[in-house]
């Protein structure tokens, strides 16, 4: 996946309308472009009985939509809240429905709605290249940052007032590309048709204030492109703020904590830990949260123990399927830790201690946090437990998430990048979904639940008691232990229907 490339074509030809209905500027911008993902056209399509392997239309707005957008189109990490935990952009701007509430109660009003609204187009002008296309019929393609990769994923989606057998030819389908390649291929693809265009119509105002507008993307500003990808504050401006604000604190100390290293002025390539850290929480985190945040991995520099004695496991194929994937991690993990199959319920704090990983506390006023991870080069390797988070209350919660974050110390540290996470919503949906089939299957391995229901069914048949004694055995929650037994195929939905309501009362 992350040797993919991004190719932007871009061409001009004559106004097929000469000129009639549009500027001077934009009808000598006439002409096609084709965004390529590897071997895939993005812009093949059908129309009228005709495939065609080009877009055309006028192009000088798509050109000042990349450069007017050009830091939160390769930094902006975090979508709108309405649909956080989409798998990609696209997939959650495609699916997302204003009148739908995403919080659990009810009491909701048109004017909540039409907020929604409101923020999601906002950022859709910011990440969708269709925002350009100004009447013509472009492509679905979303460009959005994902932690250190550039995440790009496409699908045909309707358009108004295109002929009725329109239909872009490529599949569904996403990927990530590394920045610094992504940036500069861009870059240089929009240098030349600028240029091309400067030339078919020179003195135009537009077009110079595109030139310089461009030439400025090579002027140096890393805190404001650290500030999109942290996404804390509200907007841009004030993430920048805060940022200033901790390396003005910490910056004389621990500035690689905080500051992108001075490269390539295109783009980050890669971020510095609490960047990342901070890309995982809510936009709407308050400061105290942000800077206990920022203690915590100061801590984790200032006392790297050097002891991680975590083994190293292959990741097999990534991305297939999260759930699958976090199941089959989880089976190898407890191989290689040396787990034992009993007693059944797994001794995790002795587990986390050999593994030279500390467990802490940490108390945030975000309460939908439920833990944050840390390990890296130079970093102590540690867990913080949320004590604001209502799942960590129950000793069996508290399992569950030592054993997710066990998931993420093992297999989510990126080549030479720190690890710093905070799981919750807000956190990249597929390591989360991996991470919370890792635990489940880690604390419940699959043989051992076969084991334990054949044993206890024995006695009168499946019911809660059953549930809540395995659910003991392995120090788990009911209803998770329950689902778990679904989700592998022993208990069948009816089941546990049943159950579930005899949990309940
Ligand atoms: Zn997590």
């Amino acid at each position: 996946m992350k040797n993919s490339r991004l190719k932007l074509e871009i061409g001009f030809e004559g106004d097929p309308d000469e000129g009639r209905g549009t500027s001077v500027e934009e009808s000598a911008s006439w002409g096609w472009f084709r965004v390529f993902v590897d071997d895939i056209n993005l812009c093949q399509h059908v129309a009228n009985s005709q495939v065609s392997d080009r877009v055309h239309w006028y192009l000088l707005p798509l050109l000042e939509w990349f450069v007017e957008n050009w830091d939160s189109l390769l930094h902006e990490i975090k979508l709108p809240s309405s649909f956080v935990d989409a798998l990609s952009a696209r997939q959650g701007f495609r699916t997302f429905n204003p009148y739908r509430s995403t919080e659990v109660n009810d009491a909701e009003n048109s004017d909540d709605a039409e907020q929604r609204e409101a923020a999601v187009f906002d950022w859709a002008e910011r990440h969708s290249i269709r925002t350009s296309a100004a009447g013509g019929i472009f492509p679905d393609i979303f460009f959005r940052r994902a932690r250190n990769e550039i995440e790009i994923s496409w699908g045909h989606t309707r358009v108004q007032g295109a002929p009725n057998d329109l239909r872009f030819l490529a599949p569904a389908g996403q990927v990530l590309l590394d920045p610094l390649q992504t940036a500069s291929h861009l870059y240089k693809a929009i240098k030349q048709a600028t240029e091309a265009l400067s030339n078919r119509t020179p003195q135009c105002v537009r077009l110079s204030k595109l030139s310089a507008e461009l030439a400025s993307l090579h002027e140096p500003r890393t805190m404001l492109q650290a500030a999109w990808m942290a996404g804390i504050g509200g907007s841009a401006q004030a993430s920048e703020a805060i940022l200033a604000r901790l390396t003005h604190e910490w910056g004389r100390y621990h500035r690689d904590l905080i500051v992108p290293p001075s490269g390539e002025a295109l783009v980050i390539g890669r971020a510095p830990a609490a960047v990342l850290m901070f890309g995982s929480l809510s936009p709407s985190v308050n400061e105290d949260d942000v800077r206990a945040l920022v203690t915590l991995l100061k801590d984790a520099a200032d006392h790297n123990n050097g002891t991680l004695r975590l083994p190293m496991i292959e990741h097999g194929e990534p991305g297939i399927n999260a759930w699958e994937h976090g199941y089959a991690l989880a089976n190898l993990s407890r191989r290689a830790m040396g787990v034992p199959e009993t007693p059944y319920k797994v001794n995790l704090v002795e587990l986390l201690s050999q593994s030279g990983i500390e467990k802490r506390d940490v108390t945030l006023s975000d309460t939908k946090i439920r833990a944050i991870s840390i390990c890296g080069e130079g970093l102590r390797s540690l867990i913080a437990i949320n004590q604001s988070s209502k799942h960590n209350e129950s000793e069996p919660g508290l399992r569950f998430t030592l054993a997710h974050e066990l998931c993420h110390l093992l297999f989510d540290e990126e080549e030479g990048a720190p690890l710093a996470v905070a799981s919750g919503p807000w956190a990249p949906a597929a390591i989360e979904k991996r991470a919370n089939a890792f635990a489940a299957m880690f604390l419940m391995p699959a043989d051992a639940c076969r084991a334990l229901l054949n044993e206890y069914s024995l006695h009168g048949g499946l019911n809660k008691n059953t549930i809540a004694t395995i659910a003991d055995a392995f120090g788990t929650g009911k209803v998770a232990t329950l689902r778990h037994l679904q989700n592998l195929g022993l208990v069948d939905a009816d089941e546990v229907a049943d159950i579930e309501e005899e949990l309940a009362n």
